[in-house]
């Protein structure tokens, strides 16, 4: 229904591969190409009427994101990517944590949302802690109560797994982080294409995503925080755009999100973004939800019947992505068949070695959704898929 909207997906490919980074449908291209254009210039430095234009367009980008998380505009930071944002907040962490101070995240997160605070808490003597799932998937909530304490400064955590695409219960976390004066750092890399995100009432300090994972452009990503959280951070990067005076004594800053946006920004991938935001709006999430939880029930139904396939995690938790193995079988040998009969899938460890590791596996086969996909594309997939486990009998 919507694939007609997106120029590389023709009859030939079937791309379920968007938990990697999702298609760009023409209004993304076609917005990207109108600005380049007609009103390409740097921002907030020059005076001409095109830097006023891309100022403008640049400032609405920002005020549309800040729309679609239901927060204002001075709340939301651009950077290059989800990665950037996480690495923004933790280098700001990184100064701020002392010995004795703790920071809990979950197994199941991606490196982005995994190796940042490790590394913070390595450079500052904070202790690093870890909470597991339970076997099917699900955050082991038990396991989260027993690590929370009082020394806990800050909770990151991901509200949909890019492995296991369990959507989790990322409001009881954040309101038991706040009991104990933690902050909490939602990686919604994932979930932001699949469900509404409403950063109020998720109440979360901190927030990230990127935009290619939301039909919008590479290079350029959101870290929402919070007034107080944002102005907690000491900024990541210096140079243009993010000072007040500089002087040789001594520089002062411009206030947030300035103050962390250093040098010449993602310009035209913002607009990119934002035009990606209105397509999703005009197909509204009620949609876009009913048909990927049809197309998914369709999907785990025909892979059920699939012998000998370990799922990593229950189905029935799982939203728009699932991974798995067949016994006997690696997933690359899978996917390279796959890939002969042009079905884009994702194998290895996904970014998150330490799930595979808690798992007792190396790697395992990704099957993502997006609004695109259609029942043709499931029927497409497991006949490709049988005929490569066909190939290894
Ligand atoms: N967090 C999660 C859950 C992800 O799935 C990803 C990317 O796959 C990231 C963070 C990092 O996103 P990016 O590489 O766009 O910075």
């Amino acid at each position: 229904m919507f694939k007609k909207d997106f120029p590389l997906l023709g009859s030939k490919v079937i791309y379920l591969d968007s938990a990697a980074s999702a298609q760009k449908p023409k209004a993304v291209l076609k917005a990207m190409d109108t600005f380049y254009k007609t009103s390409y210039s740097n921002v907030h430095r020059g005076t001409c009427h095109l830097a006023n234009m891309a100022t403008e367009a640049y400032e609405n980008a920002r005020y549309t994101v800040a729309l679609f998380l239901n927060t204002k505009a001075d709340n939301i930071v651009f950077t290059k990517g989800a990665t950037e944002s996480i690495n923004l907040v933790a280098s700001g962490y990184a100064q701020m944590l002392k010995p004795g101070d703790e920071v809990l995240i979950c197994t199941a997160e991606h490196h982005a949302n995994f190796v940042p605070w490790q590394q913070a808490c390595l450079r500052s003597g904070a202790t690093f802690k870890v909470f597991n799932i339970l076997p099917d998937g699900r955050w082991n909530l038990d396991d989260f109560k027993a690590k929370l304490s009082q020394k806990t400064r800050l909770v990151a955590v991901a509200g949909m797994s890019n492995v296991l695409g369990v959507l989790n219960p990322v409001q009881d976390i954040v309101s038991m982080a706040h009991r104990v004066g933690a902050k909490v750092l939602v990686d919604a890399a994932q979930s932001i294409a699949h469900v509404p995100t409403d950063v109020k009432k998720l109440d979360c300090d901190f927030l990230a995503f990127s935009g290619h994972k939301l039909y919008g452009p590479t290079g350029i990503g959101v870290l929402y925080g919070t007034t107080e959280a944002l102005a907690s951070l000491s900024p990541y990067q210096f140079g243009g755009e993010m000072v007040d005076k500089v002087t040789i004594e001594k520089t002062t800053f411009a206030p947030v999100p300035a103050r962390l946006e250093a040098g010449t920004p993602p310009i035209t991938e913002a607009i990119g973004l934002a035009e990606a935001i209105n397509y999703m709006d005009k197909i509204g999430f009620t949609t876009i939800q009913k048909r990927e939880q049809a197309l998914f029930e369709k999907l785990i139904a025909k892979l059920q019947h699939i012998k000998n396939i370990e799922f990593l995690g229950e189905p029935k938790y799982k939203t728009g992505l699932v991974s798995f193995n067949i016994k006997g079988i690696h997933p690359n040998d899978l996917s390279a068949i796959l890939s002969k009969e042009n079905v884009c899938v994702r194998v290895g460890h996904h970014c998150a070695m330490p799930l595979h590791t808690f798992l007792g596996i190396k790697a395992s086969l990704r099957v993502s959704l997006g609004l695109y996909n259609d029942s043709k594309d499931i029927d497409a997939f497991i006949s490709a898929l049988n005929k490569a486990i066909g190939f290894f009998k």
